[in-house]
């Protein structure tokens, strides 16, 4: 299926109308596998739609945020970092180069502690693993 159909029928499952901000905002992220802040998709959108204001794509990513079409990770600096996989996953982080990666769920696998002591029912949880990316490694040798 090509980004275009992905997209039109992702939005269309929630109810959204795909209006221009919002396909190109959807269609960068999907390409994108870097999990961009919402300034840097700001900027590179900027480059091709000079009019889309960033107070316009604030406001589009969080309308496809609340929709669930888009999902942010956080880091340590508690910037959002914005993503178009929907897939349930966890993510690696470089502490080398920073790179924020998607790591599949099958790669870790189901956590045994689907309650917790305190009674707490878990409902979901996404891992975020920090370490040395393979580039990183080579680099250093
Ligand atoms: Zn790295
Ligand atoms: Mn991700």
């Amino acid at each position: 299926m090509n980004i275009r159909t992905q997209i039109e029928e992702r939005v269309r499952a929630v109810g959204l109308k795909l209006t221009p901000q919002r396909y190109a905002i959807l269609d960068f992220l999907v390409r994108s596998r870097e999990h961009p802040t919402a300034d840097k998709i700001s900027l590179a959108l900027n480059r091709r739609f000079p009019r889309a204001s960033r107070a316009t794509i604030y406001n589009t990513l969080n309308a496809l945020r609340d929709a669930g079409l888009v999902h942010e990770v956080y880091l340590d600096d508690a910037v959002a970092r914005f993503d178009a996989n929907l897939d349930r996953h966890h993510h690696f982080v470089c502490r080398v180069c920073d790179k924020l990666e998607d790591v599949p769920f099958e790669e870790v696998g189901e956590l045994p502690a689907r309650k917790l002591e305190r009674g707490h029912r878990v409902e979901n949880y996404e891992i975020v693993m920090r370490g040395v990316c393979a580039a990183c490694q080579r680099r250093e040798k």
